[in-house]
């Protein structure tokens, strides 16, 4: 009642507060750092560059290369062409890398600069030397989200650069999404122990979590080869881990190629690993060795032990839509109950299909899209819940709510360092993933409780 008259409340709209998400060009740049030898381009204003290279910095914690346009006022009236072409010129010049990766940002959407003929000009201007790749993405940050941006980027691999020679290569092209370098180290890593023969595209590891040598390499030794980007076309099959992040490059190698896009989802927890395994497996021709089984075996161990402790509890998550799709998926196996499911990206995939995970063990689960970290904090003040899981944006929620249990997962974290050396994928992760939700739990009762002891029993 407002003076005495019925005011309607209607639902918030237009407005974001605390959005689960970032802009575009950070995921192109991400994953364009994962090409080796590649120079990311933001084509725009200084500013946006430098925030997104400080935003993947603050995570990564690992200096992130990336050169600009660096538009002023006189690019938003005449477009950014010329800023371009003397851009492509001095990066080859100066800092000579095997390919740049172009992305735009919000001010050249608007204007509207078409990147393909500004670098083919430029090309025909000699200022792309013989023998060196430029691609691109579009990325306009008014739609989508960092994932569109990661997604946008990695199909540009497969426009620009697949081929398709007609000698079969025994090979499967995994696309990893937009996961921790320490993750694409681990899909690596179980591949490896499969004996399967993988190229993953992009790649971050050895770019962005390089050993401390003392001396600084614009381009270390990692990141997917364009020999190999080319050879996708060659491929037996390509598997996409998640909807939003991976989808659109494998669908591309289909529709381009006929190479058989398997879209799956991120190996975080057990069965989501046993299908990227079993996926792997049947593409590659290969067994699963010894070896894989009793790391699978290890951690169904813990969750028989640890079971106890997390059943039921009541879990708030916020997060990047193929990451969030697989949590669910991994706390139902843990006989939790996610009630509060958001992610700050759009795409019907992720409410139809976190809903259908839910809608036998928690069927009064809240699940939005397009949603922000406010509207999440305001659900969980309204009906509480036992632990939340977000980025480190989320702390605030839980320290507003009588520090409630708060995991840090997925992008960004900036107070925290844990997912610069331990992944959440595969097996492993998933172990790491039940520590921390362990952790949290008996941090608050220690905390609580600073006189008892507390000890977990089997
Ligand atoms: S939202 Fe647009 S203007 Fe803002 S940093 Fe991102 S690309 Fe730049």
């Amino acid at each position: 009642m407002l003076n005495g008259t019925t005011a309607e409340i209607k639902p918030r709209e237009a407005l974001r507060i605390n959005p689960a998400k970032t802009c575009q060009p950070v995921g192109a740049m991400y994953a364009s750092l994962g090409i080796h030898g590649c120079m990311p381009h933001s084509h725009g204003s200084q500013g946006c560059c430098a925030y997104h290279r400080s935003a993947l910095t603050r995570h990564l914690k690992e200096p992130v290369i990336s050169t600009t346009s660096s538009f002023t006022e006189g690019s938003s009236v005449f477009g950014g062409s010329a800023n371009l072409n003397q851009a492509l010129q001095n990066i080859f010049t100066i800092y000579n890398p095997d390919i740049v990766a172009v992305h735009t940002t919000c001010l050249s959407e608007v204007i509207g600069d078409d990147i393909p003929s500004i670098v083919k000009n430029a090309r025909e201007a000699g200022k792309v030397p013989e023998g060196k790749y430029v691609i691109h993405a579009n990325t306009p940050s008014f739609v989508g989200s960092h994932i569109t941006g990661f997604a946008n980027m990695t199909k540009a691999m497969v426009t620009y650069l697949a081929e398709k020679t007609g000698e079969a290569k025994d090979q499967v092209n995994v696309i990893p999404g937009f996961v921790d370098p320490t993750d694409m180290r681990e899909i690596k890593r179980l591949a490896g122990e499969l004996k399967a023969n993988i190229v993953l595209f992009p790649d971050t590891s050895d770019v962005l979590d390089t050993p401390q040598t003392g001396v600084y390499e614009m381009y270390p030794k990692g990141g997917t080869t364009i020999e190999q980007l080319k050879s996708t076309g060659d491929s037996i099959a390509t598997i996409a881990l998640g909807h939003f992040a991976s989808r659109p490059a494998a669908e591309s190698l289909e529709e381009k190629f006929g190479v058989p896009a398997s879209v799956g989802e991120l190996p975080i927890g057990v069965t989501a690993t046993d299908d990227f395994i079993d996926a792997l497996r049947n593409y590659a021709r290969v067994e699963v060795p010894a070896s894989i089984v009793q790391e699978r075996g290890r951690l169904l161990d813990l969750i028989s032990d640890m079971g106890q402790y997390l059943y039921g509890k009541r879990v708030a998550i916020a997060g990047d839509p193929d990451h969030v799709i697989s949590l669910v998926r991994f706390l139902l196996e843990l006989n939790m109950k996610p009630v509060f499911v958001i992610s700050g990206s759009m795409g019907n995939h992720f409410e139809n299909r976190v809903k259908e995970l839910l809608k036998d063990a928690v069927p009064e689960a809240k699940v939005k899209q397009n949603a922000d970290l406010f509207e999440l904090h305001q659900w969980i003040k309204n009906e509480p819940v036992d632990l939340l899981i977000g980025n480190t944006h989320a702390k605030f929620m839980a320290r507003a709510e009588n520090d409630l249990p708060f995991v840090r997962f997925g992008w960004p974290i900036t107070d925290r360092m844990a997912h610069r050396v331990f992944p959440t994928v595969g097996y492993r992760g998933a172990s790491r993933l039940i520590n921390d939700i362990i952790n949290a739990f008996l941090d608050k009762k220690d905390r609580e409780c600073p006189e008892e002891t507390f000890e977990l029993v089997q």
